[in-house]
């Protein structure tokens, strides 16, 4: 089917539907179209493109949107996020591995801790001073510990005493 706009002698637009174009023609030839406000048989097509039925094209659209749709994959259903790991489980192999190297290593530490405090004189404050006269040979050389800032630890160091920082006891867990 086509609609064409059409107008008659008077200038009344209308539209009608005919199976195609030929038929149009041969209906206003033989006076089968006339005009539905003023009866006119004298008409003719207006200035517009003619247009195919609308609602068979909407129905050849649709038709094709179907088809399109039926031609896709089906669109991945979004996945649930997966539910979180329950705190209880079992730590991972690598986990427990770790924690045993972190119980050595406090271990050692504190084993050092203690050869150093068991095998050195306290002398607290004093280190500085002894350790430097011990270096110069004011003094018979021991092994002594105590304490010195950062500052007088490198000024030692730079005088050529090897002083080490004694490791702090770690803390226990637990
Ligand atoms: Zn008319």
């Amino acid at each position: 089917m086509i609609k064409y706009a059409l107008v008659c002698e008077k200038d009344h637009e209308f539209e009608s539907w005919f199976p195609n174009s030929d038929s149009f023609d041969k209906q206003v030839k033989r006076g089968l179209v006339d005009c539905p406000h003023c009866g006119s048989i004298r008409v003719s097509k207006a200035l517009m493109a003619p247009q195919i039925s609308t609602s068979r094209k909407k129905e050849e659209r649709a038709d094709k949107m179907r088809e399109t749709l039926a031609k896709m994959p089906v669109p991945p259903t979004p996945m649930a996020a997966p539910p979180p790991v329950p705190v209880s489980v079992p730590a991972p192999a690598p986990v427990a591995v770790l924690d045993e190297k972190h119980e050595e290593l406090r271990a050692a530490i504190r084993e050092l801790h203690e050869k150093i405090v068991a095998n050195t004189e306290d002398v607290g404050k004093q280190f500085p001073e002894q350790a430097r006269k011990m270096h110069d040979g004011d003094l018979p050389v021991r092994s002594i510990r105590g304490e010195a800032t950062l500052e007088e630890a490198k000024e030692l160091w730079e005088e050529g005493i090897p002083v080490l920082p004694v490791p702090p006891l770690p803390e226990d867990r637990n």
